[in-house]
C-alpha cells in the first residue's frame, strides 16, 4: 500500500488527505498545533457558552466548493445555517446596502442600481457551478465552460474602482466595494474585482452560510470522514525538517511557500527555493471578539438582521484605506468586517449575550493595537455599542502570525493577491502544486484557487499527486481531473 503524509490539518490539508485516502493510500496528517483545523477553529473564549470562530466564519466558498459538496459531510455532523440578510453595508446617513442570496431581492433593494446589479450577477449566478469548475483550479487551463467563464472573466479583469462606476447609488457601490476589499489588495489594480465577484457570485448561489456549531465543525467532519477512510491525524507535531516525517511516497504541504523553503532548503531546485523565498505576503488582520449584551445597536435596520456587516463607509473611503494599509500605513478608520453568526446559529449565544466577531485590515506586520479603532468603527454605525460590551478577546496581527505560521505578518490570505500570484500561485509555472521534488506538493491557500475554507487547493494538489503516482504505477483512476 502506498503511503502519504500531509503536513497541516487546515481545510486544504484535510481535503488532500481525504482524496489520497479514498484512492487507497495510507495517510497520516501531522499538525503542529494541539487542535486540528487551521483557519476553521472555534471555541468558547470570553463567557461560558458563548462560541467564537477564531478565523473563518462565513462560508459561501465552502458551501459551493465542488469538492466539499461531494463529501456528504452532513453524515459527520456538518450543517449550514443562513442569516436572513447575508451582508449589510451601513453608511453614515443611516442607510445600508443589503446583500441577499437572491439577486432579484438584492437588486430591488438597490433602487436605481437594480438593473446594474442584475446585469453583473444574474447570468454568472445561474451558471456558478459550471463556472466554479474553471475558477476553482489553476486559471491557466483550457476552460471547460468558456462562455460562462468569459461572462465572469470580463468584469473580473477590471479594477474594482472601474467596476464600481457601473453603480449610481452609494449603497450599491459600497456594498460591492466592501466585498471586493476581501482581497486585501488596492481596489484600483487590475483583477482587484475578481475575488469580490467570486465571493458575491458564490453567495448569490449558495448564501453566506455559517457552520452550525462553529466553523470547527467543517474540519471536524472532514477529520471524521478521514478516520473512516483509515487516515490518522497526529497533533502537536510541528514539522521543522523532513527528518521529522516518516518516509512516504507522497508528501503534501499545507504550509506557506517561505516555510517550505525553510523546511526543504537545498533539496528544492534552487530556482524554486528562490521563488518561495521571494513570495509576497499582503496586509494583515487584527481581530477583536466581543461578548455583547443584547447584540449591536446598529442604526441601519438591515445591519441588525445581517450575518456579516462591512464597516468602512463609502466606496471611496474603503478604496483609500485599503491603499493606505497596502503602503504600510494604518488608517484612523480601517475597513472592519463584523460577523454576527449567532443570528443564523442561535446556539452560539449565552442567553442574551451574543458573540461578535470583528477584524480590521491593517498593514503587514502591524505592531500597534487596533482595538479602539475597531470599537470606534462599530460605534460609528451603532452609537451606544460600547455600553453593550461585556468582554473582549484580542488577537493582534503578530499573535495571528504565531497562532498559525501560514499567516505570515498576520496576512490571513497566505499571500498577496497581486496579478502574478493570483494567476500562477506561489511561483510562475503551469503546475503550481509541484515543488520540484518527486512526490512533494504544496497545497495551502497560497496555491490556486487561493484562500477560503473550500479545500480546493488541497483537493487539486492531491489529484495532481495521484495522477503522477498513477503514471508511475501505470494505473490512472478514471475520476481524476486530467488537466491538473
Ligand atoms: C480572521 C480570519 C477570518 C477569515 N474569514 C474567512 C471566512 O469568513 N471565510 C473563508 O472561507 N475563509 C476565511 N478565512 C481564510 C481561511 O481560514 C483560510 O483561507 C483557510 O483556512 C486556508 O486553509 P489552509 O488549509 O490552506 O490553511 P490553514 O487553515 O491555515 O491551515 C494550515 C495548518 O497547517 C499547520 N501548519 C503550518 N505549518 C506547519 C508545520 N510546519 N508543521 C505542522 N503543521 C503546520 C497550521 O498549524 C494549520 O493548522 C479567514 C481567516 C482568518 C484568519
Amino acid at each position: 500500500m502506498s503511503t502519504a503524509v500531509v503536513v497541516g490539518s487546515g481545510p486544504n490539508g484535510l481535503a488532500a488527505a481525504i482524496i489520497l485516502a479514498r484512492a487507497g493510500l495510507k495517510v497520516t496528517v501531522v499538525e503542529g498545533a494541539d487542535q486540528i483545523g487551521g483557519g476553521t477553529r472555534s471555541s468558547e473564549m470570553i463567557v461560558p457558552g458563548l462560541l467564537h470562530d477564531h478565523c473563518s466564519a462565513i462560508h459561501p466558498m465552502a458551501v459551493g466548493s465542488p469538492f466539499l459538496r461531494g463529501l456528504d459531510l452532513e453524515r459527520y455532523g456538518l450543517s449550514w445555517a443562513w442569516p436572513e440578510i447575508d451582508c449589510a453595508h451601513p453608511l453614515d446617513d443611516g442607510s445600508a446596502g443589503a446583500l441577499f442570496r437572491s439577486v432579484t431581492r438584492t437588486a430591488t433593494g438597490l433602487g436605481s442600481d437594480d438593473r446594474a446589479w442584475r446585469l453583473l450577477f444574474e447570468r454568472t449566478t445561474t451558471g456558478y457551478d459550471r463556472m466554479s469548475a474553471d475558477i476553482m483550479r489553476p486559471l491557466l487551463r483550457p476552460p471547460r465552460h468558456p462562455l460562462q467563464l468569459a461572462r465572469f472573466g470580463a468584469p473580473a479583469l477590471a479594477p474594482a474602482t472601474l467596476l464600481a462606476r457601473l453603480f449610481r447609488t452609494e449603497q450599491a457601490r459600497s456594498l460591492f466595494g466592501g466585498v471586493a476589499a476581501h482581497a486585501f489588495h488596492p481596489l484600483n489594480r487590475p483583477l482587484s474585482a475578481s475575488i469580490g465577484l467570486g465571493i458575491l457570485t458564490a453567495g448569490h448561489t449558495y448564501g453566506w452560510a455559517v457552520a452550525a456549531g462553529g466553523s470547527q465543525r467543517i474540519t471536524d467532519a472532514m477529520a471524521a470522514l478521514l478516520g473512516d477512510l483509515g487516515g490518522k491525524i497526529e497533533t502537536g507535531r510541528y514539522v521543522r525538517s523532513v527528518a521529522d516525517l516518516p518516509q512516504a511516497e507522497v508528501t503534501m504541504w499545507d504550509v506557506a511557500p517561505h516555510a517550505l523553503a525553510e523546511i526543504l532548503g537545498d533539496r528544492l531546485p534552487s530556482r524554486i527555493e528562490k521563488a518561495y523565498r521571494r513570495f509576497r505576503y499582503g496586509p494583515g488582520a487584527f481581530k477583536v471578539d466581543f461578548a455583547v449584551d443584547g447584540g449591536v445597536p446598529w442604526t441601519a435596520e438591515a445591519a441588525r438582521r445581517a450575518g456579516t456587516v462591512h464597516l468602512g463607509g463609502s466606496f471611496a473611503e474603503i478604496a483609500a484605506t485599503e491603499s493606505e494599509i497596502h503602503r504600510g500605513r494604518m488608517p484612523e478608520r480601517p475597513f472592519v468586517l463584523v460577523g454576527q453568526q449567532y443570528l443564523a446559529d442561535p446556539q452560539r449565544s449565552a442567553g442574551n449575550i451574543h458573540p461578535i466577531w470583528a477584524y480590521a485590515h491593517v498593514p503587514h506586520g502591524y505592531q500597534g493595537d487596533a482595538t479602539s479603532a475597531i470599537t470606534a468603527q462599530i460605534e460609528r454605525f451603532a452609537p451606544g455599542f460600547r455600553d453593550h460590551i461585556v468582554g473582549t478577546e484580542v488577537c493582534s496581527t503578530s499573535e495571528f502570525a504565531e497562532y498559525n505560521p501560514n499567516y505570515v505578518g498576520g496576512n490571513i490570505m497566505t499571500g498577496a493577491k497581486d496579478i502574478p500570484q493570483l494567476v500562477f500561485g506561489p511561483r510562475k509555472t503551469l503546475n503550481p502544486y509541484d515543488v520540484g521534488i518527486p512526490g512533494h506538493y504544496i497545497c495551502s491557500a497560497a496555491t490556486p484557487p487561493g484562500p477560503g475554507a473550500h479545500g480546493m487547493c488541497g483537493a487539486n494538489a492531491a489529484q495532481r499527486a495521484l495522477r503522477r503516482l498513477s503514471y508511475d504505477n501505470g494505473s490512472l483512476p478514471d475520476n481524476l481531473d486530467r488537466t491538473l
